[in-house]
């Protein structure tokens, strides 16, 4: 069998470019995934976030969710960022879970509406040495982490990032930052050795997501 090269990006819906712009800029193969063949060769999948109930919608319509599981089952390693993290959950603040790959609990829309997002910074040192810049985007909180689960941040009464040997959860969007560390983290959490040994990818421009032309 040959070993997987790739990570791939779940791309129903969301943040999608963002991130395997993000691969390309570590120096790892990304490849936008949509149907079952795109499963073919991946070391880890990154669900991206977007909307978590219109996102758990298309897995089904796609006819993922199943393979996704057994991909995982098969060693597949797992990124959530924001709603791609609700989807992994295990607990979705009372409501349905979707995935239920990792042991934690999440609560929606934690911190209020999208006029209520806002960025900081944090000390993450499994993931970098330098203070790590985080977007949070009418963000879900992890509100527990089970056995077998550690937390990455901690901040007053939730955890924004966490993670277990197969799975790595993020609140927040390392994809809309500057900041590469969370994406190298998670290359090499799939046995990948990413090329490019920097954190910080001076040549980002924070209008690029924002669909601006620089100015
Ligand atoms: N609020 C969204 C949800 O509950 C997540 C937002 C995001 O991914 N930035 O699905």
């Amino acid at each position: 069998m040959t070993q997987p090269t790739a990570i791939g990006v779940l791309d129903l819906q969301g943040g999608v470019q963002e991130h395997l712009d993000h691969l390309r800029r570590i120096g790892v193969v990304g490849k936008a995934v949509k149907q079952v063949d795109d499963f073919n060769h991946l070391a880890g999948l990154i669900i991206p976030g977007g909307e978590s109930t219109c996102l758990a919608r298309l897995l089904k319509i796609f006819s993922l969710h199943d393979v996704i599981v057994r991909e995982y089952q098969r060693g597949l390693k797992l990124w959530g960022t924001c709603a791609g993290a609700i989807l992994l959950a295990q607990e979705n603040s009372g409501d349905t879970a979707y995935l239920g790959l990792i042991d934690i609990a999440v609560q929606r829309n934690a911190f209020g509406s999208q006029l209520d997002s806002f960025q900081c910074h944090a000390n993450v040192p499994r993931v970098s040495p330098d203070p790590v810049p985080l977007t949070f985007i009418r963000a879900p909180k992890i509100t527990r982490v089970g056995v077998g689960v550690s937390e990455l941040i901690r901040i007053n009464d939730y955890v924004a990032a966490a993670e277990d040997e197969q799975t790595l959860v993020t609140v927040f969007h390392p994809e809309l930052t500057s900041c590469l560390a969370f994406h190298r983290y998670f290359a090499k959490k799939c046995g990948l050795l990413p090329t490019v040994e920097t954190d910080i990818d001076t040549t980002w421009e924070r209008q690029a997501w924002m669909g601006a032309a620089p100015g």
